[in-house]
Parts: structure tokens; sequence; C-alpha cells
């Protein structure tokens, strides 16, 4: 479907949950964000009936975020029902991939069709300080099990202020050696003025947005960095995504009270 500044909108990106087992410096604070009672937390159902009516609308492509979608237990059940939603052409996941190795089989087999995991820096002690106590070599495995479960794998590498092209080129190398995309991503803060990727890959430019995202909370927001949220009405699921995508800016500005964390990026 098009928004009011005539983008085509098609991507709906599902954020399963809040939780998450890292806390990247760039996502959350030490102390971790307040967390939804699990009651409030979308159904597998509720996600799945969202998905479906965004089809319906045109939407062609699913992205599972979290915090980290594979601490939402069950997460492959979840991916196969939406493998099975008419009009998805392209079921993906982001995820810090320190959980995917033991997973990443059965999330192939029931359709899930590639990953993005986050990887900042090859240096173990550097992982686990940007991570704030992540594993590197988990990492490493789940992406390894990812390629030999046959899914195709994009790094996804934050440019962090002590990031270095040495830093980078060894990342390059590794993708290249692995057979993985790689994407940049500048490091941006939501509650600042949003920016477009500039040298980086990501953020994209708002002139060619194509997403919207679902929130764990239910809640639909037209723009990352904004805080327009709309409450889907499970009664009139079309309805609520017709309004989030009317409401999507046409530039991203500020969005506060909540961390990156929490809608998923
Ligand atoms: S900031 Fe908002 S409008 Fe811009 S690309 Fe992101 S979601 Fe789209």
């Amino acid at each position: 479907m098009r928004d009011s500044y005539g983008r085509e909108i098609s991507y709906l990106r599902v954020s399963v949950t809040d939780r998450c087992n890292l806390r990247c410096v760039y996502c959350m604070p030490a102390e971790g964000v307040p967390l939804l009672p699990r009651e409030e937390v979308l159904s597998f159902e509720q996600i799945a009936s969202v998905a479906s009516a965004a089809a319906r609308l045109g939407f062609r492509k699913l992205r599972l975020t979290g915090g980290e979608p594979l601490v939402r237990s069950g997460l492959p059940e979840l991916v196969g029902i939406l493998a099975r939603v008419q009009g998805i052409e392209r079921l993906a996941m982001t995820t810090n991939g320190t959980l995917l190795a033991p997973v990443a089989a059965e999330l192939a087999a029931r359709g899930l069709d590639s990953v993005n995991v986050s990887l900042d820096t090859l240096d173990a002690a550097r992982y686990a300080a940007v991570t704030r106590g992540g594993r590197l070599a988990d990492a490493l495995e789940g992406i390894d099990s990812a390629r030999h479960a046959g899914m195709p794998v994009k790094l996804n590498v934050v440019a962090l202020e002590d990031s270095t092209d040495a830093d980078f080129d060894e990342l390059r190398r590794y993708a290249k050696y692995i057979g993985a995309e790689i994407q940049f991503i500048a490091r941006y803060r939501l509650s600042e003025e949003k920016r477009d990727g500039g040298d980086y890959d990501r953020p994209p430019r708002c002139e060619q947005c194509n997403r919207l995202r679902l929130l764990a909370d239910g809640t639909l927001r037209p723009c990352l960095h904004g805080n327009v949220a709309v409450k889907v009405d499970f009664g009139d699921l079309e309805g609520s995504i017709a309004t989030a995508v009317a409401q999507k800016p046409k530039r991203g500005g500020i969005c506060t009270g909540l961390e990156v964390g929490q809608i998923g990026g």
C-alpha cells in the first residue's frame, strides 16, 4: 500500500519480544529496559493475524526482530506459521546470533529465508565490551549454523566511535570468506534527529522508506524516529494498518521514551 508521500510500504518489521540476552551499548542501557508484562506481549496467533492482514494490503516482506527474537520461546513455531501466510514472499530475521546455533536448521526447515546477524567486531574482548558480556564464539557459531542450514547471512556492523577501518576491513574479509553480505550502520540514537546513513549503508533514506513496525505490545509504529503509535484493533486489522501507514512522516524525527531494543531497530 502507498503512504501519503507515494512510497510503497510493503515491509513489516515484527518485534516479537522486548527481551534480550545481551546489552549492546548502542541499543539499551546496561540495566536494560522496563520489560513488558508477559500477558501484554502479542501471542503468535495475534502476530500471524496482523501479518495476514498486512499481506492482504500488499505487504510482501516480514522481518522478525526483538530485543533478541530467539529469546522468545517457541520462535521456530512462529516462523512456521508466518511462512505459510498467503502473499508473504520473504521471511527474514535479525538476531545477535548467540542463540542461533541450536535452532538454525529448524528455522530454515520451517521457512525462514535469511538472517541478519549483528557483528560489530571480530575481537572477542571488544565484542564482550560492546555487548556487555556476549561471547563472540557463540555469534560465530550461530553464523556458521545458519550458513550450513542454507540460509543467506548478512552481517550488520554498527560503526561505533572507536571502530577503525582495520576493524571494517577485517569484517569485510570475514564476510567474503564465509560468503555473507555485509552492511555498515551509522550509529544512531532515537533521542536525536534522524540522519540518513551518509557513507554507511544504514539507516535507510527516508525518501525510500518502505516499512512499518509491529511492536511486541501490539502497537504499530509508522516511523522508528517518531512517537506515533497505533494500537492494533483486532476487530479491524486492515483499518489499523491503514491508519498507521497514513501517519507515516515524510522524514523521521525524534523518538522519546523508547530504546532501540524495544522497537526492534
Ligand atoms: S526514520 Fe522513519 S521515515 Fe525515515 S526511513 Fe526510518 S522509519 Fe522510514
